[in-house]
């Protein structure tokens, strides 16, 4: 029995929500970044790090919808805060006292963030902030990094279906951690450019870290050429308590956050200098419009709120140890095995690659999902590329576990080619 069978056979409940959804929804799916063949299983419940589908199966989530739920799922905090404030009612067509708690939370974690706004989604916090970096500079270019993921709009799907060929050339891609590399593919371009975003820590290109070097040596050349760096810490922020640019210990123009920020509810942001997010005041003439029914909603302003407030630095220190010891153990366990897998990471961030770096990479990683598929099976559950992020109630027991699991699943898996 291969393993898509074993899963299957597990999952008959979900199969068949998966042919109703099939009717409605293109591909049985709503969200490009979740789907897998042969279809997810479908969710019932989750506590903690354990989610639970509809055919009673249960897996020790070590994604937290996307790095998300640093809590885990449904945590007493969040509940009450929520719970409170849905019954306090769910959004107005006016502000509430909660956005500006969040926000403070915010800036007081992030020094470099003077003003931000509150959006839905990631996506819309990095267009935000792509646009505010055009209309400051005047200029219209942009550039981001190989393997970035900077969310679905046009400007950050430049280059794919859909997308008019005049955007393409208004994105550079510049290589990861090579200074003249940049300064090279900028060559001549330098007073086009609005801004440079980057993920410190990467999330969807392997969890690959910019290191402090590299984003001094960004913030000298955006100095000199006159545009403006965008720190995209929508899964970054949630490695110390001030985020990566309080590890690297430098200070972009603009972050956009997500994720963590709005503890399980769809809520992201965009802020940095005041000069800069100053554009949005509906007091000046000539004002950016930044409309948005759901723009800082309180349900989920309460949860993100809740969720920074449970996020004292031993938290962050619980999560890092977790980190280092998933990563040794399983390091030191391919190692010993004399197999090509890898894993990688910062803080409570992991990447594994079941084969050789480079061909996981290239090719959407078939040993990548063949190592997700059989980490479900033995009740885990990751990204399909092998990404996870750790949550607070995850215990070493869980951590060891996991451990075991990636390295038996690892051993048992076919050479792929490269
Ligand atoms: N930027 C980064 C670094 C991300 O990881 C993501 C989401 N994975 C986004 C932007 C887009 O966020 P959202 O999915 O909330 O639109």
């Amino acid at each position: 029995m291969t393993r898509s069978d074993d899963y299957r056979a597990r999952t008959p409940r979900s199969a068949e929500l998966f042919e109703r959804a099939s009717r409605s929804l293109p591909g049985g799916s709503t969200r490009t970044t979740v789907f897998f063949p042969p279809y997810a299983p479908y969710m019932a419940s989750g506590e903690g790090i354990r989610i639970r589908d509809v055919d009673g199966n249960v897996y020790r989530d070590f994604l937290g919808n996307y790095t998300s739920l640093i809590l885990g799922h449904a945590h007493p905090a969040v509940v009450a805060a929520v719970e409170a404030q849905v019954r306090r009612g769910s959004a107005f067509n006016a502000p509430t006292e909660v956005e500006i708690e969040l926000a403070e939370e915010i800036r007081r974690r992030l020094p470099s963030v003077e003003l931000l706004r509150f959006t839905n989604s990631g996506t819309e916090a990095t267009m935000f902030a792509l646009r505010a970096a055009r209309a400051f500079t005047g200029r219209a270019v942009m550039a981001r990094f190989d393997r970035h993921y900077h969310g679905t709009h046009d400007i950050a799907m430049a280059g794919t279906a859909g997308v008019p060929a005049a955007i393409d050339g208004l994105m550079i891609t510049l290589p990861w951690g090579d200074a003249d590399g940049v300064e090279r593919a900028l060559r001549g371009r330098e007073g086009e450019l609005a801004a440079i975003i980057i993920e410190p820590v990467q999330g969807s290109g392997g969890i690959r870290s910019a290191g402090p070097d590299f984003l001094a040596f960004l913030r000298r050349y955006c100095d000199r050429i006159g545009a403006l760096l965008i720190f995209d810490e929508i899964i970054a922020f949630r490695i110390a308590p001030n985020g990566a640019q309080g590890v690297f210990g430098v200070r972009p123009d603009l972050t956009t956050l997500g994720k963590i920020i709005g503890g399980g509810y769809p809520l992201a942001a965009f802020g940095g200098r005041a000069d800069v997010i100053g554009i949005f005041d509906a007091r000046r003439g000539g004002a950016l419009t930044h409309g948005g029914t759901f723009n800082g909603n309180p349900v989920a302003a309460a949860a993100g709120l809740a969720t920074l407030r449970e996020m004292t630095p031993d938290r962050y220190d619980h999560l890092a140890a977790l980190g280092e010891r998933l990563r040794s153990r399983v390091g030191d366990g391919f190692r010993a095995a004399g197999v090509e897998a890898r894993i990688e990471g910062t803080a409570s961030l992991f990447q594994v690659y079941a084969g050789p770096l480079e061909s996981a990479v290239a090719t959407g990683a078939r040993d990548a999902s063949e190592l997700f598929m059989g980490l479900l099976l033995e009740g885990f559950y990751l990204a399909p590329r092998g990404m996870g992020g750790i949550a607070v109630p995850t215990t070493e027991a869980d951590i060891d576990e996991l451990a075991s699991a990636m390295l038996r699943v690892t051993a048992s898996l076919q050479p792929v080619a490269a």
